[in-house]
């Protein structure tokens, strides 16, 4: 079984996703991760986004590897590093990249060989995984994308702007929706749903009302 969210930055897909990967009991396939883990190695490597013939031989080099909530570049974890409103941007820019887009194809796809899994990102329903059981496109305004960023920022004890936070939101879903390689997207097929004005548990009750009325569960347990 494979269950795909998609949708803008801040819809709450992580946080969702992963705990219906631990209801269900299946892998959880964090895609931002593995695109904020090469942007930051890009980066650090001084490779600028236009350098094609470097960018190309730099991505035959980098070995990526995902172990359970762990990301790891060349076999050093990055799983922390790739959190910060540096790499939000990075990733957003270095992501619009078709090398760097083709890459990871492969990487994303052979997750599923070791066992059902709910991946999330901005094009696993419509590119990575376009045959999946259940398609969901979790969205919700910008502002109240921005307050829950904020919220989650002050939570952790970390300062934090809303302005700053709503307009790199609103920066980093047009750039995501109008590059020309696998845009974010509504994918073909895809349940939207507008979580603006949800609590997370309903967000996630509704989500394993899908999963129950397609009887996905039973084909997990086969
Ligand atoms: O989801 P997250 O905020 O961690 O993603 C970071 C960035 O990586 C996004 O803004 C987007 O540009 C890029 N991304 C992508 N395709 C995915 C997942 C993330 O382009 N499947």
């Amino acid at each position: 079984m494979v269950i795909t969210i998609d949708g803008p930055a801040g819809a709450g897909k992580s946080s969702v996703s992963k705990q219906i990967a631990e209801i269900l009991g299946i892998k959880f396939l964090d895609t931002g991760a593995i695109y904020r883990a090469i942007a930051l190695i890009l980066h650090e490597a001084e490779i600028q986004p236009e350098e094609n013939i470097l960018l190309r031989e730099a991505l035959l080099k980098i070995k990526i590897k995902i172990l359970g909530k762990k990301v790891y570049v060349n076999d050093f974890d990055v799983s922390s590093e790739i959190r910060t409103p540096k790499v939000d941007k990075l990733a957003s820019v270095y992501s619009a990249l078709k090398p760097v887009r083709e890459s990871l194809l492969e990487l994303q796809r052979e997750q599923e060989n070791y066992g059902s899994l709910i991946a999330e990102g901005r094009d696993v329903g419509s590119v990575v995984f376009p045959n999946s059981d259940l398609k969901i496109y979790l969205t919700a305004s910008p502002e109240a994308r921005a307050k829950r960023r904020y919220d989650e920022r002050i939570s952790k004890g970390m300062t934090a702007d809303y302005e700053k936070i709503l307009l790199d939101i609103k920066t980093r879903d047009e750039y995501d929706s109008q590059r020309e390689v696998s845009p974010l997207k509504i994918p073909d097929g895809a349940i939207i749903l507008d979580t603006s004005d949800m609590t997370e548990q309903q967000v996630i009750d509704k989500i394993l009302g899908f999963v129950h009325d397609r009887g996905l569960q039973k084909i997990e347990a086969e």
